[in-house]
Protein backbone atom coordinates (compact mmCIF):
# COMPACT_ATOMS: atom_id res chain seq x y z
CA UNK A 1 0.00 0.00 0.00
CA UNK A 2 1.44 3.13 -0.97
CA UNK A 3 2.04 6.19 1.59
CA UNK A 4 -0.64 8.93 0.40
CA UNK A 5 0.12 12.54 1.30
CA UNK A 6 -1.00 15.78 -0.10
CA UNK A 7 2.43 15.71 -2.74
CA UNK A 8 1.06 12.38 -4.14
CA UNK A 9 -0.21 12.33 -7.54
CA UNK A 10 -2.61 10.20 -8.53
CA UNK A 11 -3.78 8.02 -11.58
CA UNK A 12 -6.11 5.03 -11.80
CA UNK A 13 -8.26 2.94 -13.69
CA UNK A 14 -12.04 3.41 -14.32
CA UNK A 15 -14.69 0.47 -15.28
CA UNK A 16 -17.66 -0.89 -14.49
CA UNK A 17 -17.14 -3.25 -12.69
CA UNK A 18 -13.35 -2.32 -11.47
CA UNK A 19 -13.18 -4.89 -8.88
CA UNK A 20 -11.50 -7.75 -10.98
CA UNK A 21 -9.01 -5.23 -11.92
CA UNK A 22 -5.45 -6.77 -11.47
CA UNK A 23 -3.64 -3.45 -12.90
CA UNK A 24 -4.01 -1.52 -9.37
CA UNK A 25 -1.36 -4.17 -7.99
CA UNK A 26 0.97 -3.90 -10.71
CA UNK A 27 1.10 -0.62 -10.87
CA UNK A 28 1.61 0.51 -7.70
CA UNK A 29 4.55 -2.14 -7.79
CA UNK A 30 5.87 -0.43 -10.72
CA UNK A 31 5.13 2.97 -8.99
CA UNK A 32 7.12 2.02 -6.07
CA UNK A 33 10.07 0.67 -7.93
CA UNK A 34 10.15 3.89 -9.59
CA UNK A 35 10.62 5.98 -6.25
CA UNK A 36 7.82 8.15 -7.50
CA UNK A 37 5.51 10.00 -5.02
CA UNK A 38 2.44 7.98 -6.90
CA UNK A 39 -0.36 6.16 -6.26
CA UNK A 40 -2.97 4.33 -8.49
CA UNK A 41 -6.65 4.01 -7.64
CA UNK A 42 -9.65 1.92 -9.44
CA UNK A 43 -12.61 3.80 -10.04
CA UNK A 44 -16.00 2.40 -11.06
CA UNK A 45 -18.05 4.61 -13.28
CA UNK A 46 -21.39 4.01 -14.70
CA UNK A 47 -21.82 4.28 -18.54
CA UNK A 48 -23.60 6.97 -18.10
CA UNK A 49 -21.31 8.79 -15.55
CA UNK A 50 -18.36 8.73 -18.08
CA UNK A 51 -17.95 12.39 -19.16
CA UNK A 52 -18.78 13.51 -15.73
CA UNK A 53 -16.25 11.38 -14.84
CA UNK A 54 -13.47 12.64 -17.24
CA UNK A 55 -14.13 16.15 -16.51
CA UNK A 56 -14.14 15.45 -12.65
CA UNK A 57 -10.89 13.24 -13.07
CA UNK A 58 -9.64 16.07 -14.56
CA UNK A 59 -10.68 18.48 -12.47
CA UNK A 60 -9.36 16.30 -9.33
CA UNK A 61 -5.84 16.71 -10.39
CA UNK A 62 -5.12 13.51 -12.15
CA UNK A 63 -1.91 12.71 -14.13
CA UNK A 64 -4.87 10.14 -16.44
CA UNK A 65 -6.20 7.22 -16.28
CA UNK A 66 -6.81 3.57 -18.14
CA UNK A 67 -10.47 2.22 -19.17
CA UNK A 68 -11.13 -1.29 -19.46
CA UNK A 69 -14.97 -2.15 -19.73
CA UNK A 70 -17.46 -0.90 -21.17
CA UNK A 71 -15.51 2.18 -21.43
CA UNK A 72 -13.07 1.93 -24.08
CA UNK A 73 -15.04 3.05 -27.36
CA UNK A 74 -16.90 5.97 -25.78
CA UNK A 75 -14.06 7.42 -24.17
CA UNK A 76 -12.71 8.01 -28.44
CA UNK A 77 -15.39 10.39 -29.05
CA UNK A 78 -14.49 12.52 -25.65
CA UNK A 79 -10.60 13.35 -25.72
CA UNK A 80 -9.26 15.78 -27.19
CA UNK A 81 -6.42 14.01 -29.23
CA UNK A 82 -6.52 10.13 -30.30
CA UNK A 83 -2.72 8.90 -31.40
CA UNK A 84 -3.16 6.50 -34.58
CA UNK A 85 -3.46 3.47 -32.40
CA UNK A 86 -6.68 4.86 -30.91
CA UNK A 87 -7.76 5.81 -33.81
CA UNK A 88 -7.10 2.96 -35.97
CA UNK A 89 -8.63 0.43 -33.05
CA UNK A 90 -11.74 2.73 -32.33
CA UNK A 91 -11.14 2.64 -28.48
CA UNK A 92 -9.11 4.14 -26.01
CA UNK A 93 -7.54 2.61 -22.90
CA UNK A 94 -5.20 4.97 -21.44
CA UNK A 95 -5.94 8.90 -21.00
CA UNK A 96 -3.96 11.08 -20.34
CA UNK A 97 -4.12 15.09 -19.65
CA UNK A 98 -1.80 17.53 -20.58
CA UNK A 99 -1.73 21.56 -20.76
CA UNK A 100 -2.64 20.66 -24.89
CA UNK A 101 -5.52 18.70 -23.73
CA UNK A 102 -6.94 15.53 -23.26
CA UNK A 103 -4.63 12.65 -25.18
CA UNK A 104 -6.13 9.55 -25.62
CA UNK A 105 -4.15 6.19 -26.62
CA UNK A 106 -4.43 2.57 -26.88
CA UNK A 107 -1.52 0.35 -25.73
CA UNK A 108 -3.29 -2.99 -25.83
CA UNK A 109 -1.41 -3.58 -29.33
CA UNK A 110 1.91 -1.41 -28.48
CA UNK A 111 1.71 -3.36 -25.85
CA UNK A 112 1.43 -7.11 -27.04
CA UNK A 113 4.17 -5.78 -29.54
CA UNK A 114 6.89 -4.65 -26.72
CA UNK A 115 5.87 -7.61 -24.82
CA UNK A 116 7.31 -9.68 -28.23
CA UNK A 117 10.02 -7.90 -28.58
CA UNK A 118 11.28 -8.60 -24.49
CA UNK A 119 10.78 -12.10 -25.07
CA UNK A 120 12.97 -11.86 -28.31
CA UNK A 121 10.45 -12.92 -30.93
CA UNK A 122 10.53 -11.19 -34.37
CA UNK A 123 7.86 -9.29 -35.93
CA UNK A 124 9.06 -7.78 -39.26
CA UNK A 125 8.99 -9.74 -42.43
CA UNK A 126 7.24 -12.56 -40.44
CA UNK A 127 3.87 -14.41 -41.41
CA UNK A 128 1.71 -14.45 -38.72
CA UNK A 129 -2.31 -16.18 -38.26
CA UNK A 130 -4.63 -14.18 -35.80
CA UNK A 131 -7.09 -16.28 -34.43
CA UNK A 132 -10.26 -14.11 -33.55
CA UNK A 133 -11.40 -10.95 -35.25
CA UNK A 134 -12.57 -9.06 -31.83
CA UNK A 135 -11.55 -6.01 -29.98
CA UNK A 136 -8.22 -7.59 -28.88
CA UNK A 137 -7.90 -9.38 -32.55
CA UNK A 138 -8.31 -5.48 -33.86
CA UNK A 139 -5.69 -3.82 -31.47
CA UNK A 140 -2.96 -6.84 -32.12
CA UNK A 141 -3.27 -6.86 -35.85
CA UNK A 142 -3.36 -2.98 -36.27
CA UNK A 143 0.44 -3.03 -34.32
CA UNK A 144 1.33 -6.19 -35.97
CA UNK A 145 1.16 -4.92 -39.37
CA UNK A 146 1.98 -1.66 -38.01
CA UNK A 147 5.55 -3.47 -36.87
CA UNK A 148 6.34 -4.56 -40.59
CA UNK A 149 4.76 -7.90 -40.40
CA UNK A 150 4.90 -8.87 -43.80
CA UNK A 151 1.82 -11.20 -44.05
CA UNK A 152 -1.03 -11.57 -41.76
CA UNK A 153 -3.90 -13.96 -41.80
CA UNK A 154 -7.42 -13.39 -39.67
CA UNK A 155 -9.40 -16.37 -38.68
CA UNK A 156 -12.86 -16.00 -37.56
CA UNK A 157 -15.78 -18.30 -36.65
CA UNK A 158 -18.05 -15.17 -38.42
CA UNK A 159 -16.02 -14.74 -41.37
CA UNK A 160 -17.76 -11.07 -42.04
CA UNK A 161 -15.88 -9.66 -39.33
CA UNK A 162 -12.78 -11.18 -40.51
CA UNK A 163 -13.29 -9.48 -43.38
CA UNK A 164 -13.99 -6.31 -41.98
CA UNK A 165 -10.81 -6.31 -40.29
CA UNK A 166 -8.79 -7.22 -43.02
CA UNK A 167 -10.22 -4.45 -44.70
CA UNK A 168 -9.43 -2.04 -42.12
CA UNK A 169 -5.56 -3.10 -42.00
CA UNK A 170 -5.41 -3.31 -46.06
CA UNK A 171 -7.00 0.43 -46.13
CA UNK A 172 -6.10 2.21 -43.62
CA UNK A 173 -2.90 0.40 -42.23
CA UNK A 174 -1.00 -0.89 -45.28
CA UNK A 175 -2.31 -1.90 -48.31
CA UNK A 176 -2.04 -5.96 -49.36
CA UNK A 177 -0.78 -6.51 -45.56
CA UNK A 178 -3.74 -8.61 -44.49
CA UNK A 179 -6.26 -11.71 -45.95
CA UNK A 180 -9.28 -13.37 -44.10
CA UNK A 181 -10.02 -16.99 -43.67
CA UNK A 182 -12.45 -19.51 -42.46
CA UNK A 183 -11.92 -20.78 -39.33
CA UNK A 184 -12.71 -24.09 -40.54
CA UNK A 185 -11.51 -23.95 -43.92
CA UNK A 186 -8.37 -26.36 -45.25
CA UNK A 187 -6.11 -23.54 -46.38
CA UNK A 188 -5.82 -22.18 -43.15
CA UNK A 189 -4.28 -25.96 -41.94
CA UNK A 190 -1.29 -25.22 -44.34
CA UNK A 191 -1.46 -21.55 -43.35
CA UNK A 192 -0.77 -22.51 -39.67
CA UNK A 193 1.76 -24.84 -40.89
CA UNK A 194 4.04 -22.38 -42.54
CA UNK A 195 3.50 -19.29 -39.72
CA UNK A 196 5.94 -17.74 -38.08
CA UNK A 197 3.36 -16.49 -35.54
CA UNK A 198 0.07 -17.80 -34.27
CA UNK A 199 -1.60 -15.73 -31.76
CA UNK A 200 -5.26 -16.56 -30.23
CA UNK A 201 -7.48 -13.97 -29.61
CA UNK A 202 -10.83 -16.10 -29.27
CA UNK A 203 -11.89 -16.31 -26.34
CA UNK A 204 -11.72 -20.61 -26.36
CA UNK A 205 -10.25 -21.79 -24.13
CA UNK A 206 -10.22 -19.33 -21.23
CA UNK A 207 -11.76 -20.72 -17.66
CA UNK A 208 -13.98 -22.47 -17.00
CA UNK A 209 -13.81 -24.12 -20.09
CA UNK A 210 -10.48 -24.90 -20.17
CA UNK A 211 -10.70 -28.08 -22.86
CA UNK A 212 -11.19 -26.04 -25.61
CA UNK A 213 -8.97 -24.55 -28.32
CA UNK A 214 -10.17 -22.70 -31.72
CA UNK A 215 -8.36 -24.85 -34.30
CA UNK A 216 -6.53 -28.10 -34.18
CA UNK A 217 -2.96 -27.45 -35.09
CA UNK A 218 -0.87 -29.20 -37.58
CA UNK A 219 2.78 -29.54 -37.70
CA UNK A 220 4.64 -25.89 -36.94
CA UNK A 221 7.12 -24.68 -38.91
CA UNK A 222 10.79 -24.75 -36.94
CA UNK A 223 11.42 -21.50 -34.30
CA UNK A 224 7.91 -20.92 -34.62
CA UNK A 225 5.67 -19.21 -31.89
CA UNK A 226 2.50 -19.47 -30.52
CA UNK A 227 0.53 -16.74 -27.94
CA UNK A 228 -2.64 -17.05 -26.66
CA UNK A 229 -3.82 -13.87 -24.92
CA UNK A 230 -5.58 -15.50 -22.23
CA UNK A 231 -4.45 -15.45 -18.93
CA UNK A 232 -6.49 -17.64 -17.03
CA UNK A 233 -5.99 -20.86 -17.44
CA UNK A 234 -2.09 -19.78 -17.25
CA UNK A 235 -1.47 -22.64 -20.22
CA UNK A 236 -4.39 -23.41 -22.57
CA UNK A 237 -5.10 -26.56 -24.63
CA UNK A 238 -3.94 -24.46 -27.54
CA UNK A 239 -0.54 -23.28 -25.95
CA UNK A 240 0.03 -27.30 -24.79
CA UNK A 241 -0.32 -28.13 -28.41
CA UNK A 242 1.83 -25.97 -29.71
CA UNK A 243 4.37 -26.89 -27.18
CA UNK A 244 4.11 -30.23 -28.10
CA UNK A 245 4.96 -29.33 -32.19
CA UNK A 246 8.31 -27.72 -30.50
CA UNK A 247 6.80 -23.93 -30.50
CA UNK A 248 7.93 -21.18 -28.08
CA UNK A 249 4.81 -20.41 -26.19
CA UNK A 250 3.71 -17.65 -23.89
CA UNK A 251 0.28 -16.45 -22.33
CA UNK A 252 -1.43 -13.18 -22.24
CA UNK A 253 0.33 -12.26 -18.97
CA UNK A 254 2.64 -10.46 -21.09
CA UNK A 255 0.25 -8.35 -22.84
CA UNK A 256 -1.55 -7.04 -19.63
CA UNK A 257 2.11 -6.01 -17.94
CA UNK A 258 3.31 -4.22 -21.29
CA UNK A 259 0.43 -2.29 -21.78
CA UNK A 260 0.26 -1.28 -18.47
CA UNK A 261 4.18 -0.38 -18.57
CA UNK A 262 3.87 2.03 -21.81
CA UNK A 263 0.11 3.97 -20.20
CA UNK A 264 3.57 4.61 -17.36
CA UNK A 265 5.47 5.44 -19.67
CA UNK A 266 3.27 8.01 -21.08
CA UNK A 267 2.26 9.67 -17.83
CA UNK A 268 5.80 10.10 -15.96
CA UNK A 269 7.89 10.47 -18.81
CA UNK A 270 10.34 7.27 -17.56
CA UNK A 271 10.82 4.02 -18.17
CA UNK A 272 8.77 1.43 -16.02
CA UNK A 273 10.08 -1.68 -14.70
CA UNK A 274 7.86 -4.15 -17.53
CA UNK A 275 9.63 -7.42 -16.11
CA UNK A 276 8.39 -6.49 -12.27
CA UNK A 277 4.94 -5.73 -13.65
CA UNK A 278 4.97 -8.96 -15.53
CA UNK A 279 6.13 -10.78 -12.12
CA UNK A 280 3.63 -8.94 -9.96
CA UNK A 281 0.90 -9.63 -12.77
CA UNK A 282 1.70 -13.35 -12.67
CA UNK A 283 1.95 -13.63 -9.37
CA UNK A 284 -1.83 -11.95 -8.44
CA UNK A 285 -3.13 -14.09 -11.03
CA UNK A 286 -1.59 -17.44 -9.21
CA UNK A 287 -3.14 -16.11 -5.98
CA UNK A 288 -6.50 -15.44 -7.09
CA UNK A 289 -6.53 -18.61 -9.06
CA UNK A 290 -5.81 -20.94 -6.08
P1 LIG B 1 -14.49 -10.15 -28.33
O1 LIG B 1 -14.33 -8.81 -28.95
O2 LIG B 1 -15.80 -10.54 -27.75
O3 LIG B 1 -14.05 -11.26 -29.41
C1 LIG B 1 -14.18 -12.63 -29.12
C2 LIG B 1 -13.57 -13.45 -30.25
O4 LIG B 1 -13.63 -14.84 -29.87
C3 LIG B 1 -14.32 -13.32 -31.58
O5 LIG B 1 -13.41 -13.44 -32.65
C4 LIG B 1 -15.26 -14.54 -31.53
O6 LIG B 1 -15.65 -14.99 -32.82
C5 LIG B 1 -14.34 -15.56 -30.89
N1 LIG B 1 -15.10 -16.66 -30.29
C6 LIG B 1 -15.85 -16.61 -29.16
N2 LIG B 1 -16.38 -17.83 -28.91
C7 LIG B 1 -15.98 -18.65 -29.93
C8 LIG B 1 -16.19 -20.02 -30.23
N3 LIG B 1 -16.95 -20.80 -29.45
N4 LIG B 1 -15.59 -20.53 -31.34
C9 LIG B 1 -14.82 -19.77 -32.13
N5 LIG B 1 -14.58 -18.45 -31.89
C10 LIG B 1 -15.15 -17.90 -30.80
O7 LIG B 1 -13.45 -10.35 -27.13
P2 LIG B 1 -12.01 -9.68 -26.91
O8 LIG B 1 -12.18 -8.47 -26.08
O9 LIG B 1 -11.30 -9.57 -28.20
O10 LIG B 1 -11.31 -10.76 -25.96
C11 LIG B 1 -10.99 -12.05 -26.44
C12 LIG B 1 -10.04 -12.77 -25.48
O11 LIG B 1 -8.85 -12.01 -25.28
C13 LIG B 1 -10.61 -13.02 -24.08
O12 LIG B 1 -10.18 -14.31 -23.68
C14 LIG B 1 -9.91 -11.98 -23.21
O13 LIG B 1 -9.73 -12.40 -21.88
C15 LIG B 1 -8.56 -11.87 -23.90
N6 LIG B 1 -7.89 -10.55 -23.72
C16 LIG B 1 -6.63 -10.54 -23.20
C17 LIG B 1 -5.98 -9.34 -23.05
C18 LIG B 1 -4.59 -9.30 -22.48
O14 LIG B 1 -4.07 -8.21 -22.18
N7 LIG B 1 -3.93 -10.42 -22.35
C19 LIG B 1 -6.59 -8.13 -23.44
C20 LIG B 1 -7.88 -8.19 -23.99
C21 LIG B 1 -8.54 -9.43 -24.12
P3 LIG B 1 -16.99 -14.43 -33.51
O15 LIG B 1 -16.63 -13.11 -34.15
O16 LIG B 1 -17.35 -15.47 -34.49
O17 LIG B 1 -18.02 -14.27 -32.41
Amino acid sequence: MPDIWGTTRLVGVIGWPVRHSFSPPMQNAALAAMGLDWAYVPFAVAPDDLPAALAGLRAAGLVGFNATIPHKQALLGLVDHPTAEAQLTGTVNTVHFTPDGIVGDSTDGPGFVAALAADGCQVAGRRVVVLGAGGSARAVSVSLVRAGAERLVVANRTAARADELCELLNERVRAGSAEAMALDSSRLETTLAAADLIVNTTSVGMYPEMDAAPVTLPALAAGAWLVDIIYNPAETQLMRAAAERGASCRNGVSMLAYQGALALARWTGQEPPAELMRSVLSAELARRSA
